[in-house]
């Protein structure tokens, strides 16, 4: 499968999943953008060293994906979106009641609404080209839900449904909308959660990963980020033209459960 010709915008992708999809990507031949909120020396540096890796072209824009124009003009300053991956994202777990308000709507807004201001702007460019492709970064928390994670699991919720509709009103133009349902990939969001459920269990770090964390992954093993990065571009190919408005979980298990 070839992606050359075609480039691909990846929110959230200077880290973890992001990061493995931009590679993915890459690997298979497509331009790519990558973002973050952040505007650091090593941002531009990452986009740098992809592209000498793959051989392709690479650009790290900053954009904050908390902000509806920001997400707006990452597409436009991208000039080209044929592939679209909603992917940035941040958690916080608290019981409902102790749930700060400004951290709901972070959520909903980062992980949530970005995905519907950016596909907003790309989807005249991709109409324009008679091909597309969009892929929302889920979670198995969009099609199932654990507690604490209130604004999570209703943000991803969202993402499911949104990308339900925007198969809908793309169908047949050559366009295609899927959200992917990673369980837990071993990432910087992950790896922040451990010293926590280390603390609330009493229990060491391969413990808590393998009886806590994992306990609802069968496979009781996370998922890569280079696997997450390989389905992205496998609904990027070919195979995937009549793939649309569903979602595609890659969580060992957990939501056969
Ligand atoms: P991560 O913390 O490694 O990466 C998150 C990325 O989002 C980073 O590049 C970060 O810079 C970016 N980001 C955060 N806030 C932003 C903002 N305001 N504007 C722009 N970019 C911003 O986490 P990850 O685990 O790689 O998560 C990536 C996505 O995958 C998220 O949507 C997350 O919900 C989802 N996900 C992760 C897991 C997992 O187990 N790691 C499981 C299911 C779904």
């Amino acid at each position: 499968m070839s992606l050359a010709g075609k480039t691909a915008v990846v929110t959230g992708s200077n880290s973890g999943i992001g990061l493995g999809v931009a590679h993915e990507l890459a690997r298979a031949g497509a331009d790519v953008v990558i973002n973050s909120f952040t505007n650091r020396d090593e941002d531009h540096a990452l986009a740098a060293e992809i592209a000498a890796e793959h051989g392709v072209s690479v650009r790290y824009i900053q954009a904050d994906m908390s902000d509806a124009a920001a997400c707006r003009a990452l597409i436009e300053q991208a000039g080209v979106c044929d592939i679209l991956v909603n992917n940035a994202g941040i958690q916080y777990v608290a019981a409902i009641e102790e749930f700060p308000t400004d951290k709901w709507n972070a959520i909903i807004a980062i992980n949530m609404s970005s995905a519907f201001h950016t596909t907003a702007a790309a989807l005249p460019l991709m109409r324009a080209k008679g091909w597309g492709r969009i892929v929302n970064v889920a979670s198995a928390h969009g099609l199932t839900a654990s507690p604490y994670k209130s604004a999570y699991v209703a943000a991803k919720h969202g993402v499911v449904g949104l990308s339900k509709v925007t198969a809908l009103e793309t169908a047949g133009a050559g366009i295609t909308c899927n959200a992917v349902c990673p369980g837990y990939v071993l990432t910087p969001l992950v790896e922040a959660q451990i010293p926590d459920q280390m603390k609330k269990h009493g229990m060491d770090r391969e413990t808590v990963i393998k009886q806590v964390m994992l306990e609802r992954q069968p496979s009781r093993q996370f998922a890569t980020t280079a696997q997450i990065g390989g389905t992205v571009a496998f609904l990027c190919s070919p195979a995937a033209d009549q793939i649309t408005g569903t979602t595609l979980s890659v969580d060992g298990g957990w939501t056969a459960m």
